[in-house]
């Protein structure tokens, strides 16, 4: 069994085929999802496929790119959609220096106002970094977030700063980047990253592992992730597949339901 902890079948690219979509994943082994939202739409999407699919779970919050556009309307109806029982994150949130949407400050606030929401609801938090690992680390460091733990999602950061984020209690998701054939530094991490701390993703529709790279990324991919990771640290699949499922189920504190 996988679980694809990082996907956006709540964004136009699935409106079609959702539910194909949903049944090759399965048929590829695929039984949990976590629909992570970004902003509005995508936040009362992904509640609207946790309620219809039992199989799928809500990661629900503000995207750094969107932090210009976080007003006490906005912080409402995230407060309001993150009682919803099918949530077991808040995120994505964090920073991104390489579109720089809105000004370094501005995203700091919103990331830091986001990790106060989510400590006072005990939700573990998925993190969005591009090119601003020192600044994430810094505030999740400062932040103190080691009691509520999360998801660096889709890591592709050097084993020394993993080392960092694992010291702050946080669990590092790898997606198909892991595949790609240059990423040596995401290779080094897939085989150094404790196992009871690592996770699997696909962040699809983005981010499509070879041999789908460059088309549509679906969940049912999440396979050629693991097939990667268990391949670097000569593991077999079905131990990697059972293992970051587990460690799934035990962050989103899934192990009852
Ligand atoms: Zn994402």
């Amino acid at each position: 069994m996988l679980f694809d902890t990082h996907c956006h079948l709540n964004v136009d690219a699935f409106e079609e085929d959702v539910e194909a979509t949903i049944q090759r994943a399965k048929e590829a082994g695929v039984e949990r999802f976590a629909v992570v939202g970004f902003d509005a739409p995508t936040n009362k999407k992904s509640i609207a496929l946790s309620t219809q699919y039992p199989e799928i779970y809500s990661i629900i919050g503000w995207h750094p790119t969107e932090a210009g556009t976080y007003t006490p309307a906005v912080q409402e109806s995230l407060l309001s959609l993150l009682t919803n029982e099918k949530v077991v994150a808040m995120g994505e949130m964090g920073l991104d220096y390489h579109w720089n949407t809105a000004p370094p400050a501005v995203q700091e606030k919103i990331f830091r106002i986001q990790i106060q929401i989510a400590k006072d609801l005990q939700l573990p938090i998925s993190i969005h970094m591009r090119d601003a690992i020192e600044d994430t680390y810094r505030i999740l460091r400062e932040e103190d977030v080691s009691e509520i733990g999360g998801i660096m999602h889709s890591y592709s950061g050097d084993v020394a700063y993993m080392e960092k984020f694992l010291d702050l209690g946080m669990h590092i998701s790898l997606s198909g980047v892991v595949t790609f054939k240059k990423a040596s530094e995401v290779h080094e991490v897939a085989k150094a990253v404790p196992l009871d701390r690592l996770l699997i993703e696909t962040d699809s529709p983005y981010l499509a592992p070879v041999p789908y790279r460059g088309k549509r990324n679906e969940p049912a991919y999440v396979r050629y992730v693991a097939e990667r990771v268990a391949e670097l640290r000569g593991m077999d699949i079905n131990e990697i597949a059972q293992i970051t499922t587990q460690n799934a189920n035990q962050l989103f504190r899934l192990e009852d339901r």
